[in-house]
């Protein structure tokens, strides 16, 4: 049997009334916020949702539904330390992590260092492991139009012996 399991997430937020976005754990000032249950981290939603297929455990949403109050504007590092634990317990550890952030504002590289740096930590990656990078729609789209942002994330998990 293989002992590598790869796994993709997709995470989309519109944005909202507010002053800031949370993108991969890490406060970033912008001009509005996100419409969301929780924090609406993106990155951080698309890489629990990577993490959770590539152990074949299902998605965000049956674990941490949208129904529980509890879950209720949650800091989505909260949400991520859940999902390691359940990826751990089925008997996995993560090899790498390469995240996307779509979006035409704000802006990822003037916070990529500590993004990357949070979400190693998180991980327990070294940072060459994790990879955060960011494109946009070249206007196209309701990501274009900047009605929102989206993330994909891929992960590598490895079975331990
Ligand atoms: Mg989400």
């Amino acid at each position: 049997m293989t002992r590598l399991r790869i796994g993709f997430g997709v995470d989309v937020h519109a944005f909202g009334p507010g002053d800031a976005v949370w993108l991969g754990g890490v406060r970033v000032p912008f001009e509005r916020g996100v419409v969301a249950h929780s924090d609406g981290d993106v990155l951080l939603h698309a890489l629990c949702d990577a993490l959770l297929g590539a152990a074949g455990l299902g998605d965000i949403g049956q674990h941490f539904p949208d129904s529980d109050p509890s879950f209720a504007g949650v800091a989505s590092t909260g949400l991520l330390r859940a999902t390691l634990e359940r990826v751990r317990a089925a008997g996995f550890e993560v090899v790498n992590a390469d995240l996307t952030l779509l979006a035409e504002a704000p802006r990822l590289a003037p916070h990529r260092a500590a993004i990357t740096a949070h979400l190693a930590r998180e991980l327990g990656l070294a940072p060459g492991a994790v990879n955060v990078k960011a494109t946009t729609t070249e206007r196209l789209g309701f990501l274009g139009r900047g009605e929102g942002l989206a993330a994909h994330a891929a992960v590598l998990l490895e079975a331990r012996a």
